[in-house]
């Protein structure tokens, strides 16, 4: 529980916007002001930038970048800075765990590991800004020779959404950095608390001015401006499908490199001859972890048939024993929807599935817990056409369908437009590997949910974007690729030959 709740919401904190190197307010004067989801309190104050804001953050990320005093300073340098970033993150942990889950109301064990991990992600970015190069040929005949140079793409505009605000930002932000880009960051309008934290860390970590400016405001203007603008040469945009596809369009005024990470179906696929209590639990995992608002839910089970009924039942048992309710509450499971809008769709989807023919197994009552906490739902008789197997609802809620044999499952579980994660249950390792081969998605756990890794890449095949973060990958993402033909000794041959 809150010790010093009175005091937490006593006194919303104010954020200001980093831009070249100052912390300013909107150029209007204008805020957004973001309450608690389970409290309805107010908790944050951010700057509602302006197109005229995010102009100005534009212009200081182009003429640093330009100047080359961050894009070609020693790679120790930037190292350094973002290993101070990730001390930063860990000594502040439980400020920061606490901004999270005011504004998001994910509990708050999950927030604390969140944040600690991305203390990971800049340490690990750091790494990476040392290990990053090129490549050479010396293969290329007696005189000549072929280097492979890695450079900074440019300026980098970073677009966020409010389901894990810092730790998306942490799989983006420092490997930029690292890389020598500098960075324009709009975080989500819901969530920008510990963006705007980051900023002060870099500035005392010293960032040189203009290499990293983060702006809190909405998508139209603030986002929209940075997907447009022709002095960024690549967006990374994480978010829904819907906001992707328009980036898409938007980012034709200088064909810009878009680096997009949308939504996701994920199925859960589960063999007869699994570990069933490790399952079950891995598939609820999968399918509740921050409420369901999580782009890599495993929001399709694929149970196998002869195990249907007694898995269902089982996951029915347990899932009574997850605690919904205040996030404060060390025990809680589950915590508030994000916001009325999200809580409304969630519903919506239910009673959709429900008239389409699914079977309500249990939750589903909007009402149950009051305010905006939903419980986690369970919907039997799914068929792949309906709208709840195919369209991602972002909320507790788990389609069930069942499969005869391993072609069945694979096919189930690439019937989507998505391609993000997927969960396989099996013992049998020659199953497990088929699958991973298979089944169409960035990432694949099995008999494991949800572990996270900096050295593994992330992202997603089909509708679900492109582009991938972390890793070796993460850092490559941010540049460009530059051949370099160089002659040795004297150059004899002529192109204009004597007449
Ligand atoms: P969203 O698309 O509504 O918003 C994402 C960001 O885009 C926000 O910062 C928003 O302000 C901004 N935005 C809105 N309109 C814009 C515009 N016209 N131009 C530029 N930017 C604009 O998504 P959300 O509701 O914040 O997040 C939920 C979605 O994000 C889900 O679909 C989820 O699957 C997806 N997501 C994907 C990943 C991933 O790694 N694939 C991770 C987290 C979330």
């Amino acid at each position: 529980m809150l010790d010093n709740a009175e005091q937490v919401f006593a006194k919303p904190r104010q954020f200001k916007n980093y831009i070249d190197g100052a912390f300013v307010g909107a150029s209007t004067g204008e805020v957004i002001e973001r309450e608690s989801p389970a409290h309805g309190k107010l908790v944050s104050i951010y700057p509602a930038s302006s197109a005229e804001d995010v102009q100005t953050a534009i212009a200081a990320a182009r003429t640093l970048f330009d100047m080359g005093e961050w894009a070609y300073s020693y790679a120790g340098e930037k190292s350094r800075i973002l290993r101070i970033v990730a001390q930063k993150i860990r000594e502040n942990v439980d400020e920061l765990a606490l901004i999270e889950t005011l504004e998001t109301s994910k509990p708050l064990s999950v927030s604390r590991g969140e944040v600690l991990f991305s203390a990971e992600l800049w340490d690990y970015a750091a790494g990476s800004a040392r290990s990053l190069h090129g490549d050479s040929h010396n293969t290329l005949g007696t005189d000549m020779m072929g280097v492979v140079l890695r450079e900074p793409i440019g300026v980098v505009g970073i677009i966020t959404p409010w389901n894990f605000p810092l730790l998306i930002l942490s799989e983006r932000l420092p490997f930029a950095l690292a890389a020598g880009c500098s960075v324009v960051v709009k975080p989500s309008e819901f969530t920008s608390g510990t963006s705007l934290v980051i900023a002060g860390y870099l500035d005392e970590a010293g960032l040189p001015a203009g290499a990293c400016n983060i702006l809190a405001g909405y998508g139209e203007p603030v986002g929209q401006a940075i997907v447009e603008s022709n002095d960024v040469d690549m967006v990374a945009f994480t978010g829904s499908s819907r906001v992707g596809k328009m980036a898409i369009q938007a980012s034709a005024s200088n064909i810009k490199k878009l680096s997009l990470e949308l939504g996701g179906k994920s199925p859960s696929v589960v063999f007869a001859d699994c570990d069933i209590e490790a399952a079950v639990d891995g598939v609820l995992k999968a399918a509740n972890v921050n409420m369901g608002e999580c782009c890599i839910a495993g929001s399709r089970l694929l149970v196998q048939d002869s195990i249907a009924k007694t898995f269902q039942a089982r996951l029915k048992e347990r899932l009574n024993d997850l605690k919904v309710g205040e996030p404060f509450d060390p025990t809680s499971r589950i915590g508030a929807i994000i916001n009325q809008q999200q809580f409304d769709q969630i519903a919506d989807y239910v009673k959709i599935g429900i008239s389409e023919g699914a079977e309500l197994i249990c939750g589903g009552d909007a009402q149950a817990y009051g305010g905006l906490y939903y419980p986690p739902t369970l919907l039997g008789n799914v068929r792949p056409e309906m709208r709840i197997a195919r369209e991602e609802i972002f909320g507790p809620v788990l389609s069930i369908m069942t499969f005869n044999d391993t072609a069945e499952a694979i096919r189930l579980a690439n019937a989507t437009d998505y391609g993000l994660a997927a969960y396989v249950w099996t013992n049998d390792m020659s199953t497990a590997l088929h699958c991973a081969r298979r089944i169409q998605a960035g990432r694949v756990w099995v008999n494991a949910a949800l572990t996270g890794f900096p050295e593994l890449p992330l992202g997603g095949f089909k509708q679900s974007g492109n582009g991938r973060e972390t890793g070796r990958y993460g850092v490559e993402e941010y540049t460009e690729l530059k051949s370099v033909h160089l002659q040795i000794g004297p150059q004899t041959e002529r192109w204009v030959t004597d007449v």
